[in-house]
C-alpha cells in the first residue's frame, strides 16, 4: 500500500483520517498535532516537563525541546519516584539516558522525601493515592523551578478515558477541572499529546529511537478505566474518530462555559491550592497514616 501524500510505502492506515501513510509522513502527521497544542498554549519562560520514562512523557520532552528550545523557552524535566520497587528504578533510567541525550536539566523528587510514604507500602487503592501524591509534587515541583506551565503526556487514549469517565460519573465539576487556566497556587497544565493517539505515540518513539521504559506498574489502574477503555476501543473500532470527538466536545463545553469552573482555596495543612479543607494529597495521606499503611515492608 502507498503512503497517500507521496509515493513511498505506507506504514500505517489512519481509520479516522481514512490517510495511509508512511514513516515520514507519518511523522510529520504527529508532530503537526503536538505543534497545534503547543501554539495555542503560548509558552514562554521556564516549562517543566512532567518525565516518568515511559513513551508518552519520552515523546513530549523530545518533541518539545525540538520546537521550543530554540524559541528561548527554558526546559526543565521534572520526574517522581513514587517508591515502587524494580519498576520506578527501570524507568528512571531511561528518563536518564534521555536527558543526557537532550541536554536538558532533570530534578527528581519521592515521595518518601515529600511524603514519608513509599506507594508499595500502600495496600488500599494504591493507584489512586499515587495518581493524587504525583499529582500534588508535580504542582510543587514545578512552582519550585519557577515554570509557568507543566507539559504531561497525556494521550489522546487517556483524556478521552478520563472525559467519558467523568460523565459516566456525573461528575461535571472534575470534568470542567479538566482543563483549567492558571490558578492561584496550581500551575497551569498542556497536554501537548491530547490528540495523539496511545498507538501512535508508541510508533512515534520507536521510529525515532527514543529511549523509553515499556514496563507496565504492577499497580492497576483501576476496573472502571479498564472497562471504559474497553468500551472506547470498540466504538473507536466500528466508528473511528470517536475518542477525538468526545475530547474536542470537551473543549467547545469548556468555550462555553462562561463562569469560573471551580474555586480554589488553600490547604490549611500544606497550603497547596485546596477544593475543601484539606487538599486531595493531606486527606489521603491522612488516611494512610490512620489506617492503610503496611509498616512490615
Ligand atoms: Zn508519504
Ligand atoms: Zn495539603
Amino acid at each position: 500500500m502507498k503512503c497517500d501524500k507521496c509515493s513511498a510505502s505506507a506504514i500505517l492506515f489512519q481509520r479516522y483520517s481514512g490517510l495511509h501513510l508512511c514513516t515520514s509522513h507519518f511523522i510529520s502527521d504527529v508532530e503537526k498535532k503536538i505543534k497545534r497544542e503547543v501554539r495555542k498554549e503560548k509558552i514562554e519562560g521556564t516549562l517543566a516537563i512532567a518525565l516518568s520514562g515511559g513513551k508518552d512523557s519520552a515523546v513530549t520532552l523530545s518533541v518539545l525541546n525540538d520546537l521550543l528550545s530554540r524559541r528561548g523557552v527554558d526546559m526543565i524535566a521534572i520526574s517522581v519516584d513514587e517508591g515502587i520497587t524494580g519498576y520506578r528504578e527501570r524507568a528512571l533510567e531511561s528518563a536518564a539516558t534521555l536527558v543526557a541525550e537532550l541536554g536538558i536539566r532533570w530534578e527528581v523528587a519521592s515521595f518518601e522525601q515529600y511524603f514519608g510514604v513509599r506507594i508499595d507500602q500502600v495496600n488500599e487503592r494504591p493507584c489512586t493515592v499515587c495518581g493524587i501524591l504525583r499529582r500534588s509534587l508535580l504542582n510543587r515541583l514545578a512552582k519550585a523551578v519557577g515554570a509557568s506551565a507543566l507539559a504531561t503526556g497525556h494521550n489522546l487514549d487517556d483524556e478521552a478515558q478520563t472525559v467519558q469517565m467523568n460523565y459516566l460519573r456525573g461528575d461535571i465539576d472534575r470534568l470542567l477541572r479538566l482543563d483549567h487556566p492558571a490558578k492561584e497556587g496550581l500551575v497551569r497544565r498542556v497536554k501537548p499529546l491530547k490528540y495523539v493517539p496511545e498507538k501512535e505515540v508508541a510508533l512515534y518513539a520507536i521510529l525515532k529511537g527514543i529511549p523509553i521504559n515499556l514496563d507496565e506498574c504492577r499497580f492497576s489502574a483501576g476496573v472502571f478505566r479498564a472497562e471504559v477503555r474497553d468500551m472506547l476501543n470498540d466504538l473507536e473500532l466500528r466508528h473511528p474518530g470517536t475518542k477525538y470527538s468526545l475530547v474536542r466536545g470537551l473543549g467547545r463545553i469548556l468555550q462555553l462555559t462562561t463562569r469560573s469552573p471551580f474555586e480554589l482555596g488553600q490547604c490549611t495543612r500544606c497550603k497547596e491550592p485546596a477544593v475543601r479543607t484539606f487538599c486531595q494529597s493531606c486527606e489521603v495521606l491522612e488516611k494512610l497514616r490512620s489506617t492503610d499503611l503496611d509498616r512490615t515492608i
